[in-house]
């Protein structure tokens, strides 16, 4: 089909929930796309900060097919090797100590609050089941995460809405004590907002936070969503925060373009979750957690080295080419935000950047880069030349 027919019954025949970018995407190769046309595009969005390791990898294509020959789904009342497999890579290389498999963040994000509430219930009993969640955050578009999510905007449309929630300021420890009382049971935050802005959280604020939580028996939940997985250059980003959480939710990346997430818990939180109260059909998939399995054999620690040395060169170029609609760039790795100056719309940036051959998505008020951390210097240098093309 052309790129015309494939919009054409898009159009017809899926729901109109995504303002989408007039592209269809047929192919790709490293962080390269191609449309039907054979145009191509570097990519600086995975999807949103799922394909981290880009298109046509061939391990992560080989570990797909031999999975779905042997075995492409069993439910959970059976045991499979590689969840099993998968689950123990990630509690050895973050000290965590189970896994909960799931789907989709926002899905995470529920057992994740189901986990801290039962934590509290089972320790405290009914009434202490508040969490409180960090304004500017977003926590997913199910009707209890959206209320999760501490903005305004979300809060509409699909009333009711699940109860028990309140919001602090980021970076403030004041704001949060400010919102605590005895119904709290966690706090809930990304370490780096991502759909907010990618606005990073202060190391000192986020130690205090956990120090505050150990006082007080609360949760300390970390979404690692987006930030999870490699983005940041290290492999969650609490470990780049001196912090060991006790429940930290991940999805997008995890299966670097399969649908897969999950949440991991520490020892204390280990038996919160017991027999019968939570579940899901696709969870463990195991073609999922093969492909998860080539995604952590792919991140080395020299790997994750590399990623933070990528985002660095990035962020340089980015602010070399002293463009008159980019302010400063921050961030983490590669999950990086540039500030778009008063006058300048990012809609229109990014639209243009598009017709000029480069992926990117907008954030907050700026500019949101999340490429696939294979990115090679040579396609981050040609994104780098469109950009002065497009936007000089
Ligand atoms: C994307 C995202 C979610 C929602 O994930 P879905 O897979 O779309 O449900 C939740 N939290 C954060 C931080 C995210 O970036």
């Amino acid at each position: 089909m052309t790129s015309n027919e494939i919009k054409a019954l898009t159009g017809q025949y899926i729901m109109n929930t995504y303002g989408r970018f007039p592209v269809a995407i047929d192919h790709g190769q490293g962080a390269t796309l191609y449309d039907p046309e054979g145009n191509a595009y570097i990519d600086f969005t995975s999807g949103i900060g799922v394909t981290d390791l880009g298109y046509g990898y061939q391990p992560w294509v080989d570990a797909i097919t031999a999975q779905a020959k042997k075995l492409g789904h069993v439910s959970n009342l059976f045991y499979t090797e590689p969840a099993a497999k998968l689950a123990e890579t990630l509690c050895k290389r973050t000290g965590e100590n189970c896994v909960f498999f799931a789907n989709g963040g926002g899905e995470a994000n529920e057992g994740m609050i189901k986990l801290a509430r039962k934590y509290s219930f089972d320790k405290y009993g009914k009434g202490r089941s508040t969490i409180i969640t960090l304004n500017n955050s977003f926590h997913g578009r199910t009707i209890t995460t959206l209320m999760a999510t501490g903005q305004e905007v979300f809060h509409n449309y699909f009333f009711p809405f699940t109860e028990g929630f309140r919001y602090a300021d980021a970076n403030d420890l004041n704001s949060l004590e400010a919102a605590a009382g005895d119904d709290v049971c966690a706090v809930m935050m990304e370490l780096v907002q991502g759909e907010g802005g990618v606005l990073p959280l202060d190391v000192e604020y986020v130690q205090a936070v956990k120090k505050l939580c150990e006082e007080k028996d609360w949760l300390l939940l970390a979404d690692e969503v987006q930030t999870g997985v490699g983005r940041t250059g290290t492999l969650f980003a609490f470990q780049q925060y001196g912090i060991l959480p006790d429940v930290v939710s991940f999805a997008k990346g995890i299966a670097g373009g399969l649908p897969m997430s999950g949440i991991m818990a520490n020892e204390k939180c280990r038996s919160v979750l017991g027999p019968g109260t939570h579940a899901t059909t696709f969870g463990a998939n195991p073609v999922c957690a093969a492909a998860g399995l080539v995604v952590q054999e792919t991140l080395s620690d020299a790997f994750l080295e590399e990623v933070k040395a990528k985002g660095e060169y990035l962020r340089k170029g980015i602010e070399a080419l002293n463009l008159p609609c980019f302010g400063k760039t921050r961030g983490m790795g590669l999950m990086i935000g540039i500030e778009v100056k008063d006058g300048y719309n990012k809609s229109e940036i990014a639209n243009k950047l598009i017709e000029n051959g480069l992926l990117v998505l907008t954030a907050g008020p700026g500019m949101r880069l999340l490429p696939p951390l294979v990115i090679t210097k040579e396609e981050m240098d040609k994104g780098l030349a469109i950009m002065k093309k497009a936007l000089s």
